[in-house]
């Protein structure tokens, strides 16, 4: 067994304890593999042991990674599914909205208009969640919690979007205690846009929280998506362009 597929065990095995102690169904959280920093051979590892969903957080990156791998394993390939995690800048929607299934990073309508304009007709709708700043000031990405239901009945208007949920990135905090009380504010606005019966919020239900360290206070708090990297791929070794 390769390091890879050894440690996505055990990362199943961490999400299936939490999903245990939190009273859930192991199968009500996924799992997003983010390889960035990594190459195809490692996303290959991962996906010959049955992992599916990618996140990538540079765009160029990711492009020539997909590439990658689709030329080594041409079949296997076409099961993998991509999420677009890093910020996205205006002028570079158009490879979001052409390369990706989803896009957890929209936190402002500008970005979504421009994704849902963009996304190719022959594909299915794009993926999206609203990336919600539960903790920082102006300057981290994520649309304030109070502006985050407003925004959210915008985004499920757009033709070529489909609204899946909320993500954050939430900083790295001491103890179980304060990871709750950020986790929670994170699920307050996931339920009132679930709660608040726009049209087009049909297909919300993904609460993207939680990487390595976190997972399982995510977990308890109602992620249904955990986004893991180091804890997959191990320590990222060089520091991304
Ligand atoms: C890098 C990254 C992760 C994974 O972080 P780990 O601590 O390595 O699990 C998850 N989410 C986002 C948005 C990231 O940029």
């Amino acid at each position: 067994m390769t390091t890879i597929a050894a440690n996505l065990e055990h990362v199943q095995g961490r999400i299936a304890r939490a999903c245990e102690a939190a009273g859930r169904a192991p199968a009500s959280v996924g799992l997003l593999a983010v390889s960035k920093t990594f190459g195809a051979p490692e996303v290959l590892q991962a996906a010959h042991a049955g992992q599916r969903a990618f996140g990538e957080n540079y765009l160029q990156e990711a492009l020539d990674k997909r590439a990658a791998v689709a030329a080594l394993a041409p079949e296997l390939a076409a099961e993998l599914r991509w999420h677009c995690i890093g910020p996205i800048q205006s002028n570079k929607t158009r490879l979001v909205a052409e390369h990706f299934h989803w896009a957890h990073t929209v936190d402002r309508l500008k970005i979504a208009q421009r994704l849902s304009d963009q996304r190719p007709e022959q594909l299915p709708p794009l993926m999206v969640c609203i990336q919600v700043n539960v903790d920082g000031g102006a300057s981290k990405s994520g649309v304030a919690p109070q502006e985050a239901l407003a925004l959210a009945r915008d985004v499920a208007q757009l033709p070529r979007l489909c609204l899946r949920g909320v993500m954050s990135i939430p900083d790295p905090v001491e103890g179980p205690a304060a990871q709750r009380a950020v986790h929670g504010r994170v699920r307050e606005v996931f339920d009132a846009i679930a709660a608040c019966g726009a049209p087009g919020l049909e297909h919300f239900d993904t609460l993207s929280l939680g990487m390595t360290a976190d997972l399982e206070a995510a977990i308890a708090a109602g992620s249904t998506l955990v986004r893991v990297g180091s804890g997959l791929f191990g320590a990222r070794s060089y520091p991304p362009a």
